[in-house]
């Protein structure tokens, strides 16, 4: 083997030495030395650049000034607990971190301990900025809510569309069918409502539909399902109600609306009614009950509810 002389090797070891430096200075994440009492002693560009502060602003400060205010005293007892712990890493860990800016960012933490030249422990801790990463993931998770919600409810009034709307109806036969209890339902359309759109226009007509749903929900109990099947025709599912109940529900609504002006126009919009109380384990044939009842409250001359009869 070659010998080496003892200036050759204190060489050799300033020149890993310097090496080493050269590595963090140049590594594309942030690197901080913390000491035992959480104060910076080293900083490398990526940190520096990442939070905004120049090198010198940031060493001998506590590193809790890169931390918002509300997370600073746990902050920093798990910076104390890891520098008197027998853990050599620390966790990954996500973090929301403040920079001089003002700006909240969300990092990815890694940190080890090491020995100091002074045998005393340091923390070394390794960021990844995942802030655009985060933004990414909560404006996804936004679009899926929203579509979700595209999915079962009508975008013009917000109510439950169709399908989502026999789904409930279906689900709440199941449930009378376990429970032994009761519910009635009401299939209600706007009269004349041709008129309106042709009259006033289609935008008009949409108005007149949101009105009418926000009114029709109001007059309401909160556990009333109210349910846009299509056009200007709704149903409304009343759990533990029984015919009668479900009709004078029904005739304080359809008050509600003749009694109401709808639109800058002031107009005046009624609805048709049919209600049909639950006897039979099929969503459908409730259905048919009750828009035929709907039928003859229309037959009639409109503006009223009339009760399906029992089926035969
Ligand atoms: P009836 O009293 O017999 O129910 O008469 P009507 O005029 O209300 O019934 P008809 O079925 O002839 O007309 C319903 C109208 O509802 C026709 C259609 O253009 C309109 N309509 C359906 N959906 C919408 C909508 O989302 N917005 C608007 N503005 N109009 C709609
Ligand atoms: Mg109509
Ligand atoms: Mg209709």
């Amino acid at each position: 083997m070659k010998e080496v002389s003892p200036d050759q090797l204190y060489q050799l070891f300033n020149r890993s030495k310097r090496n080493t430096e050269n590595v963090i200075k140049a590594a594309p994440i942030g690197i901080c030395i913390t000491n035992p009492s959480g104060y910076f002693e080293m900083v490398n560009p990526a940190y520096c650049e990442f939070y905004g502060y120049r090198e010198e602003e940031i060493l001998g400060q506590h590193f809790t000034m890169v931390v918002p205010e509300a997370y600073r005293a746990r902050q920093s007892a798990l910076h104390d607990d890891f520098m008197q712990g027998s853990e050599s890493f620390e966790q990954r860990q996500e973090w929301d971190v403040l920079t001089k800016l003002g700006d909240v960012h969300t990092i990815i933490a890694e940190a080890a301990r090491i020995e100091g030249e002074d045998g005393q422990s340091r923390k070394v801790t390794f960021i990844i900025d995942i802030t655009q990463r985060k933004q990414l993931e909560v404006r996804l998770k936004q679009a899926n809510e929203r579509l979700d919600h595209l999915a079962h409810h009508d975008e013009l009034t917000e109510l439950y569309n169709r399908r989502a709307g026999l789904q409930r109806l279906d689900e709440e036969i199941k449930r009378c069918e376990r429970y032994g209890s009761t519910f009635s339902i009401a299939i209600y359309d706007l009269d004349d409502f041709k008129a309106i759109n042709d009259t006033y226009g289609h935008s008009t007509g949409d108005t007149v539909l949101q009105q009418t749903t926000a009114l029709v929900s109001k007059a309401l109990r909160d556990t009333d399902l109210h349910i846009r099947l299509g056009g200007e025709e709704f149903l409304i599912i009343m759990p533990g109600v029984n015919a009668e109940e479900a009709h004078l529900a029904m005739e304080r609504v359809r008050e509600a609306m003749a009694q109401n002006p709808f639109t800058e126009h002031q107009l005046t919009v009624t609805l048709s009614s049919g209600v049909a109380c639950y006897v039979e384990a099929s969503g459908t044939r409730l259905l048919d009950r009750a828009d035929k009842a709907m039928y003859q409250a229309k037959q009639a001359g409109r503006n009223r509810v009339v009760i399906a009869s029992s089926p035969m």
